[in-house]
């Protein structure tokens, strides 16, 4: 069967992760500890999620012309992500994530690099891509015009928009109106909104308020608390799996990657939710951005189980 595609538009980052005792005061070292290199990047990390998951899935980015970006296309041709849209730049860093961890939970620093260098000129010239995809997945680590470029792009020829709105921005009415499917955490959905999101309650409100503002299906991700998200009847909220988190780095990517395949294998979203709470909580079982991304069978055999 071939698969309908998804097209990722976003950053591809080289992670450089550590783990700390406790936060540092401003001028102060802590000794870390396990220090780690790993691809990642949110747009990378959701392509990588979708493949892996069994998803036909092609990248659309930038890199620099230095050894991360070689192996960063190296990785996401490994794990089977189309990336002849993946461009060099020359005299350009590759993105790079300082990520420290603490207790499970982490602290990112972001340098785009490269990723400041997809234009929407590189959009108008992958307009037939867009056009000929099932479902286009976009996030916030690439330039804002960029991703507006992109949203009109794919309304314009009726193909769906998944917008997971990482890192947190306040976001125009104009491109909220647009997107076909929202994912954004409770804190970027507390900048989306206006509207505080701190229990399940606040999150059915948020849902509510951005499905007014024009989005069909809105999914506010709650780390361990799980999901809130509309199925066509009413809001919803699905709890986590239970699991020992030992680090949540690329839980909402992996969450997202698992709703486009969901969506793409035309499950209902009640269906979809089941499934991206499982990667989800698979992913926080490891550490790493793409390291910790679960392949299908490891998400069949937990359904199976
Ligand atoms: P983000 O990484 O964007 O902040 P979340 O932390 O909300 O996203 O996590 C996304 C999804 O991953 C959650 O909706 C849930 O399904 C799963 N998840 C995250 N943290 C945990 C956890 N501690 N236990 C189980 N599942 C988790």
């Amino acid at each position: 069967m071939k698969l309908k595609k998804i097209v990722v538009i976003g950053s591809l980052n080289m992670d450089l992760v550590v783990n700390t005792p406790r936060i540092p005061a401003l001028g102060e070292t802590v000794l870390g500890s396990g220090f780690f290199t790993a691809p990642g990047g949110k747009g990378a990390n959701q392509a990588v999620a979708a493949a892996r998951l069994g998803g036909s899935v092609s990248i659309v980015g930038c890199v620099g012309d230095d050894i991360f970006g070689k192996e960063l296309k190296q990785n996401l041709l490994v794990n089977d992500v189309d990336i002849i849209n993946v461009k060099v730049i020359e005299n350009t860093p590759t993105g790079v994530a300082m990520i420290t961890v603490k207790d499970g939970d982490n602290f990112i620093i972001v340098d785009p690099g490269a990723n400041f260098c997809l234009t929407t000129d590189i959009i108008d010239e992958l307009e037939d891509l867009i056009k000929d995809s099932f479902l286009v997945v976009i996030q916030l680590e690439i330039p804002f015009e960029t991703v507006e470029r992109a949203v009109e792009s794919a309304h314009k020829h009726g193909v769906k928009v998944l917008l997971n709105p990482a890192p947190a921005r306040a976001l125009p009415d104009d491109l909220l109106e647009k997107i076909d499917i929202i994912t954004p955490n409770e804190k970027e959905c507390e900048l989306i909104t206006g509207l505080p999101v701190r229990n399940i309650d606040d999150a059915k409100a948020a849902v509510s308020f951005l499905m007014q503002k024009g989005i069909p299906q809105v999914v506010i991700t709650m780390g361990s608390a799980g999901a809130v998200y509309n199925n066509g009847s009413k809001i919803m909220h699905k709890s986590a799996v239970k699991v020992k988190a030992v680090d949540t780095t690329a839980a909402g990517d992996s969450f997202s990657g698992a709703i486009s395949v969901a969506l793409t294998e035309g499950k209902s979203i009640d269906k979809a939710i089941d499934f991206a709470n499982l990667v989800g909580a698979l992913t926080v079982t490891k550490k790493g951005a793409q390291l910790s991304l679960p392949m299908r069978k490891n998400v069949d055999e937990m359904i199976n189980k």
